[in-house]
């Protein structure tokens, strides 16, 4: 399962040339002033994906001014997740959830699932993210259907993003028709032979042509990238960038790699929090109607790492307060150590970046 890690912290390796791509950060003017006056050429966005210290405050506040001036009313999409199975049928090396891990599995049960629902609704969550591993069984799609399709009826004015992995067409046009309006599907890398080294046994077209079967759906759909993965070099870090404007999306995302101890990946490094950080304020520059959450994952990478997202133009938080807590160790995403925001904690770090909670409305 091991294989070799070559984006680590810093150490990025430029396509074009093959000398370590700090080099090739000397950008002639500042990329900020560069990107603000309309620039996106790839040296650009490789010098803005590098820049540290007074560049990089200005490289968030720019992102941060593109946020602001998009959603005047500087509210955050605050979200539910309930995490609904862990059973996966992918052998993906960054998850500790992949079918080769000895993670004892579950299904969450509909009557179980809707008290967590109407929970939720209660504390007046009215998006929730419905989440699992990769299972295409009809079962499973039919189970998750009909749990749509009763919180629909109960809770007409909950709005619902599913992230279930791949599955076809005819299963995302049911869950489409049972009531669910958003799903979140991450290309996780623009590089066909990355995706193939790190998710075996899938591939990139095949993921894409997912993608684009929701679209046609009419689901709102998302998805981004990994960051800091093994192998992964910074100008596939810039396509994955540019990968994102090709698509008619309403979220996009982006994590960064954190080495779980039950995935195939353990021992590589973990990914470098600020490329991720310089990542989403570019998204949020190039692409500024889109949803983009500030994810668990950069606070498990660096401390204040969460805060430090909204800082750099993200606009959604997840708190984790739906799924049972008897499952919740059994879906270790990043790790079973997990850093699991609830709902104080993103109540302070939306305060602490001069946000509320609200609804940032679809654009
Ligand atoms: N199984 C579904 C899928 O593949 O779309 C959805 C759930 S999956 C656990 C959600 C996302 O978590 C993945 O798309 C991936 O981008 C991210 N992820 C998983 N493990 C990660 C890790 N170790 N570090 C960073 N991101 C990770």
């Amino acid at each position: 399962m091991r294989t070799p890690g070559v984006l680590a912290r810093a150490v990025l390796l430029c396509h074009d040339c093959g000398v370590p791509a700090l080099i090739t950060s000397q950008f002639p003017k500042s990329p900020v002033a560069a990107l603000a006056s309309g620039e996106r050429s790839r040296v650009a966005l490789r010098a803005a994906l590098l820049a540290r210290g007074s560049e990089q405050e200005e490289l968030f506040s720019l992102a941060r001014r593109a946020r602001d001036a998009t959603w005047p009313v500087r509210e955050v999409e605050t979200r539910s997740v309930i995490e609904l199975s862990n059973v996966c049928q992918q052998s993906c090396n960054y998850c500790s959830m992949a079918k080769e891990s000895k993670l004892k599995r579950y299904v969450i049960k509909q009557g179980q699932l809707m008290e967590r629902v109407e929970f939720l609704h209660a504390l007046g969550r009215r998006v929730l993210v419905l989440q699992s591993g990769e299972n295409d069984s009809d079962n499973f799609v039919g189970h998750v259907a009909k749990c749509v399709a009763e919180i629909k009826r109960r809770f007409p004015d909950l709005e619902l993003i599913l992230s279930l992995g791949n599955l076809s067409h005819r299963q995302y046009v049911r869950l489409r028709e049972a009531g669910a309006e958003r799903y979140n599907l991450k290309f996780e890398t623009s590089s066909p032979s990355l995706y193939s080294m790190w998710k075996p046994g899938d591939s990139l077209d095949q993921r894409l042509a997912c993608l684009r079967d929701l679209i046609a759906i009419g689901f709102k759909t998302g998805t981004g990238n990994i960051t800091g993965m093994p192998g992964q070099s910074l100008d596939d870090v810039i396509d994955d960038l540019l990968l994102l404007g090709k698509l008619d999306l309403t979220m996009m995302s982006c994590t960064v790699f954190i080495p779980g101890e039950m995935c195939g990946y353990r021992d590589e490094p973990m990914g470098d929090v600020d490329i991720a950080l310089n990542q989403m304020a570019l998204m949020r520059i190039l692409y500024l109607t889109r949803l983009m959450p500030t994810t668990s994952c950069l606070e498990r990478g660096k401390k204040g790492g969460q805060l430090a997202g909204l800082m750099a133009g993200a606009n959604t938080v997840t708190i984790h307060d739906g799924t049972p807590e008897e499952f919740k160790k059994l879906f270790p995403i990043y790790s079973t150590d997990r850093c699991s925001p609830d709902q104080a904690r993103c109540a302070a770090i939306v305060h602490d970046a001069g946000l509320s909670f609200g609804k940032a409305p679809l654009i």
